[in-house]
């Protein structure tokens, strides 16, 4: 008899996206007239680079000659894209990576959802609340997690970000082995300063855990004090794995290019009690399931940073930065408890309401679409996220009306 993996059935149906979705019809129904603003979503608005199109078209021109076709290409990426990379995101910032550690892949939500397979199965898992639901949901089909109960699933350490800790977690009382980080954070915004993640740095060493570090809005920092890498902190390579992707620097959401970074120092533990290295066991996993990214797509991504794409993602960023600004702005005159926005698309703003009550109240006032916190975690609750991903004259239309409905 075929059984199937019960762990999935644990899983709490995802409410969230539908639900919004459900909502924002109802009101268009009711309200035909009425210009819904969407600041909820966490995808971004604007077209791709210039670089990008060019290096993509020229690309697919390639394919269309057997003299320069290209077919299966390495599955760890091309190496004019893997020394890009190196080069520009790491080199330039004083981290001492290489090209050949890192591996090119299709998203850095696979790769955040793929990496817990290289793990036991009793390994103890730390995950942020409120957060990003993918590193959650794969521990939980990989049956990492007991059943869910008071919205939160048995046998995970959840590394709680409040005000009270100005969301960033603190270290957990119970000792994990992985602990999943993400900054500048979604849903919250909210960054780490290099003190705050040496000590969890620190702390991964001293307890032979290991970070994932999730990366995908580096680009949104503008603070020169805050880290962008995971390895600019002393140390890290030994005990960390970072993730980037090319979708919220360069607009790839649906153009799909992301990469890992396994450092060569990077390792676990096997069940004598010996270090094994991470990279070799990643890069076997990778080419047995994997069969690399479209070329064209790594010519794309490779244009980002060359001097015209640096520009154009600098602009595109700065873009939504300035909504971000716009937003921010606003709520601090609205007198809100809110982080984010400085150097990250997100705004993470303490309602003194129900999420989901906060959402229905600015909908049928305002017709903006906002985020209810609570659909992120547990300490979610009382919170809405609104996003910068929109155009800027939307973003004034709605922040207009939420004075107006709020002041
Ligand atoms: C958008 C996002 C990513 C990027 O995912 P892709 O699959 O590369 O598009 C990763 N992590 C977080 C937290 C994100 O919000």
């Amino acid at each position: 008899m075929i059984k199937i993996n019960e762990h999935y059935l644990k899983l709490q149906a995802s409410y969230l996206f539908s639900n919004i979705a459900k909502k924002v019809g109802e009101f268009q129904t009711a309200n035909p007239d009425k210009e819904i603003i969407r600041l909820g979503i966490g995808d971004v608005t604007r077209a791709l680079p210039k670089a990008c199109t060019e290096a993509f078209h020229k690309a697919i021109d390639e394919m269309a000659t057997d003299a320069s076709f290209r077919g299966y290409g390495p599955e760890q990426g091309y190496d004019f894209l893997r020394e890009a990379i190196a080069k520009n995101d790491f080199q330039a910032r004083g981290a001492d990576i290489s090209a050949d550690e890192i591996f090119v892949s299709d998203g850095a939500k696979c790769d955040t959802g793929n990496i817990q397979e290289l793990f036991t199965r009793d390994a103890k898992i730390a995950i942020p609340d409120p957060v990003y639901p993918v590193y959650l949901e794969t521990n939980v089909m990989a049956g990492r997690t007991g059943e869910y109960e008071d919205g939160r699933y048995k046998g995970i350490i959840y590394l709680d970000s409040t005000k009270e800790n100005n969301y960033v977690p603190s270290l957990p009382t119970e000792k994990p082995d992985l602990i999943y980080l993400c900054f500048p954070n979604n849903p919250t915004g909210s960054t780490i300063t290099k003190a705050e993640l040496k000590t969890w740095v620190n702390y991964a060493k001293d307890n032979q855990a290991l970070i994932l570090f999730d990366a995908a809005y580096e680009a949104f920092i503008r603070d020169k004090s805050l880290p962008k890498s995971i390895y600019e902190i002393d140390g890290a390579k030994e005990v960390a794995i970072e993730f980037r992707s090319f979708s919220k620097n360069a607009g790839f959401t649906g153009t799909r290019c992301a990469y890992t970074v396994v450092p060569k120092e990077c390792a676990a533990f096997d069940s004598k009690g010996n270090r094994q290295p991470i990279h070799p066991l990643w890069n076997r996993r990778h080419c047995t399931k994997f069969n690399g990214v479209s070329y064209p797509v790594q010519r794309a991504a490779e244009a980002v940073y060359s001097d015209a794409g640096k520009d154009q993602t600098s602009e595109l960023v700065a873009g939504y930065l300035k909504n971000a600004d716009l937003i921010a702005n606003e709520i601090k005159n609205l007198s809100f408890d809110f982080v984010g926005g400085d150097n990250s698309p997100y705004i993470w703003i303490q309602g003194n309401r129900d999420s989901w009550e906060f959402f229905d109240m600015l909908l049928d006032q305002t017709g903006v679409v906002c985020t209810p916190g609570a659909g992120f975690g547990k300490c979610g609750e009382g919170y809405i996220r609104l996003s910068a991903f929109n155009s800027y004259e939307n973003v004034e239309k709605a922040m207009a009306r939420i004075k107006k409905t709020l002041a």
